[in-house]
């Protein structure tokens, strides 16, 4: 069986790394065609984020010397999540079946093999799960680990170790374009497509050119907007917290009461003080938490597009 298969590849400001991802998936995607596993019309689809720099010059000109590379471009900076949401919304119209990954090549994409393969064994999904990562910084490190455990606790299916690069097939990109939602975080939501899926292990490299688009900035705000979207978990603590406040109030009270008719009201200064702070802290932090789901319910209502498409490159696998 030979299928029409589509590398997605989000970039942003990867004008350094693009020659070489080109070369390296130009070998790897010429060999499975020789082979006969994927279609000769197979592509890797560059969905340029935006970039201010050449990146969407290095992908015309890598369109213009090979038909296997074609691509797409945002017209404005819309991050990882939405541009790999633009490039498999695309892809999806011409491909069979969908393999995401980064421009940095920091995925073996040698994984891509057993991803096949498993593919053709009927799996409609395939997560790439990194095996070690150390090559990452010992921090980059530490805080990911964190963060998938953390998920896990607050109950949301996620797949351990597992980035973006994954294999989908064109039924499972379809159900996930009933995703509306715009605080995208497509880890939390392709495991709930269901389907039949799997895993393929790998090494993580590093990166081979240019720097970390992701910053740790953008790192905190990813995680803040995975826990947010996909847990009420963080309102029920604001809710058990403010159970047990109240209990402890009502304690304070007759505490209080007792303490005026024995004819002791000579209470203390520092205990009043204390609870003022503790009750103001903990109104303040529930605030803070509920306020974070109004902003996101406020972003859903909105309705914007995730992105824009402002240029297609030629592909003669394009319908309509
Ligand atoms: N990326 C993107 N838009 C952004 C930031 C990053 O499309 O706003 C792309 C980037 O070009 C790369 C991928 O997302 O292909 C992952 O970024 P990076 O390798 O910098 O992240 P890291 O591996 O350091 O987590
Ligand atoms: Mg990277």
């Amino acid at each position: 069986m030979s299928c029409l298969l589509y590398i997605v590849i989000p970039c942003f400001k990867e004008e350094e790394m693009l020659p070489e991802t080109g070369k390296r998936l130009r070998e790897k995607l010429s060999g499975y065609i020789k082979e006969g596993r994927i279609s000769p019309e197979s592509r890797v689809l560059f969905v340029d984020d935006g970039s201010t720099d050449g990146t969407w010059d290095k992908i015309c000109t890598l369109n213009r010397e090979n038909e296997l590379f074609t691509g797409i471009r945002l017209s404005h900076n819309r991050g990882h999540q939405n541009a790999l949401l633009a490039g498999l919304m695309t892809a999806a119209e011409r491909a069979d079946v969908m393999i995401s990954m980064d421009a940095d090549l920091q995925d073996d994409i040698n994984a891509m093999d057993e991803m096949l393969n498993r593919f053709f064994e009927g799996y409609e999904i395939v997560y790439g799960v990194r095996r070690r990562r150390d090559k990452d910084t010992f921090f980059k490190r530490a805080t990911a680990e964190g963060f998938y455990r953390f998920m896990s606790a607050l109950g949301v299916e996620i797949v351990f170790n597992h980035a973006d690069y994954r294999l989908m097939s064109k039924r499972a990109v379809e159900a996930l374009a009933e995703y509306k939602e715009v605080n995208l975080f497509l880890r939390g939501i392709v495991p709930l497509l269901g389907f039949k899926w799997t895993t393929v292990e790998y090494d993580r490299g590093e990166r081979l050119a240019g720097e970390s688009k992701y910053p740790l900035r953008k790192m905190i705000a990813f995680a803040l907007d995975g826990i947010t979207s996909f847990s009420v978990k963080p309102i029920r603590l604001v809710l058990t917290c403010g159970c047990i406040v109240f209990a402890v109030s009502i304690l304070m009270i007759l505490w209080t009461l007792i303490t005026k008719l024995t004819g002791n009201a000579e209470s203390g200064w520092s205990s009043l003080m204390c609870s003022i702070w503790l009750i103001g802290g903990l109104q303040l932090l529930g605030l803070g938490v509920i306020g974070e789901y109004i902003g996101k319910t406020y972003a859903e209502t909105k309705r914007r597009p995730r992105y824009i498409i402002s240029d297609i490159l030629p592909d003669k696998n394009r319908k309509g």
